[in-house]
């Protein structure tokens, strides 16, 4: 944050959304009316629409001690249009809603709002609309992103076929990773403020964390291969909870090989830092963004093209259960771990 530092009293609210919305560009014909009126017109010409909204709350989901306003503002668009992607759909606008502390002054949510529009010229996507409030405390951010799909073509967790390969796009446990960094280097900045932070060699992990990307790419790549996943979800809160609710909503089960599941060589150096296990990391770490999806074998050929998808199992009946064979050969139950799980095992 700058010095600097403009009321947002001085402007008011109307004089507030004027200044936030102002340079807004549209980058779609579906985006008939935008901000200005009680409400954005959306026009999807013969394409199904799909909707999906997420909440952030300051403390909860983020933690402004070490998130960047900038940063911020990217992340809390590119995690919607993940889940947009995830149905394999193509995100085409927004809504921002805000609730901000008069701990803020225009100069912090200036920053936010760089971060915000520069994800939706990455992602080309139209922001058209939200809401601004007051709040009494922290910082309150909820992102409405709406896509289009061709009629059909969206793509459910609850449809993956016995025998479909099980895999899953970029690599795992990077973020978490990078979330034990910030965390560290803040308690250290807390108990001595004179401390520089260490993390020169950690930017891969943080950045994971930080400044997480949707896999736009992967969605491109299934369209221009004629590929319909029969399942897919984004990876949100680790590989194994998502994997559990593939089977479970597809009532099927699965075998998971611990050797094909993707970590980078930063990630891996990193983790040993912590003496905690890669794996365990990419299995119950959040927040990677990745995408986790089934398909018919016979797609497997034109699959192996592509560098950033892993295979890593395959679907078995439900009376099998979802299980990881282990680098040992050991059988395993996959269990759905949340992140605390991972301290100090
Ligand atoms: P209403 O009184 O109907 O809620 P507002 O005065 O809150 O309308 O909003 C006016 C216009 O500005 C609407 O188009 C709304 O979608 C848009 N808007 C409000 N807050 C934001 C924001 N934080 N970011 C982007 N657009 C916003
Ligand atoms: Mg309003």
């Amino acid at each position: 944050m700058t010095n600097d530092r403009t009321e947002i009293s001085s402007l008011g609210e109307f004089g507030l959304i004027d200044h936030l919305t102002r340079n807004i560009e549209l980058h779609h014909v579906s985006s008939v009316l935008g901000v200005g009126d009680d409400a954005a017109v959306i026009d999807h010409f013969g394409k199904q629409t799909v909707v999906s909204t997420d909440l952030l709350i300051e403390g909860v989901h983020f933690d402004l001690g070490y998130t960047p306003l900038k940063h911020l503002g990217y992340k809390s668009v590119v995690v919607n249009l993940s889940d947009i992607y995830a149905m394999n759909a193509t995100p085409t606008q927004i809504t921002m809603s805000i609730g901000i502390s008069n701990r803020f002054g225009l100069e912090a949510l200036d920053e936010f709002y760089e971060g915000v529009y520069a994800a939706c010229s990455a992602y080309q996507v139209d922001l058209v609309g939200g809401d601004t409030t007051s709040s009494s405390k922290g910082f309150v951010i909820s992102v409405t992103a709406i896509g289009e799909v061709t009629p059909g073509l969206f793509v459910k967790r609850s449809t993956a076929r016995k025998g479909d390969l099980l895999c899953v796009s970029g690599d795992l446990g990077g973020a978490y990773v990078g979330l034990l960094f910030l965390e560290r280097e803040k308690r250290i900045f807390m108990e001595s403020p004179g401390v520089q932070p260490d993390l020169e060699n950690e930017t891969y992990v943080i950045g994971r964390l930080l400044k997480p990307e949707a896999r736009r790419d992967i969605v491109d790549f299934f369209a221009e291969q004629n590929i319909l996943p029969t399942a897919m979800m984004d990876i949100s809160d680790g590989l194994s909870s998502e994997i559990l609710h593939i089977c479970k909503d597809s009532n099927l089960g699965c075998v998971l090989y611990e050797d094909k599941i993707p970590v980078s060589e930063d990630m891996k150096k990193a983790a040993f830092k912590f003496e905690i296990d890669p794996t365990a990391c990419a299995l119950s770490g959040g927040e990677d963004y990745e995408l986790l999806f089934t398909v018919s074998q016979e797609e497997y050929e034109k699959l192996v093209l592509n560098e950033n998808i892993s295979v890593v199992g395959y679907m078995t009946d439900a009376e099998e259960g979802a299980n990881i064979i282990t680098r040992g050969g050991s059988r395993h139950p996959i269990t759905a771990q949340g992140w605390n799980a991972l301290k100090g095992s």
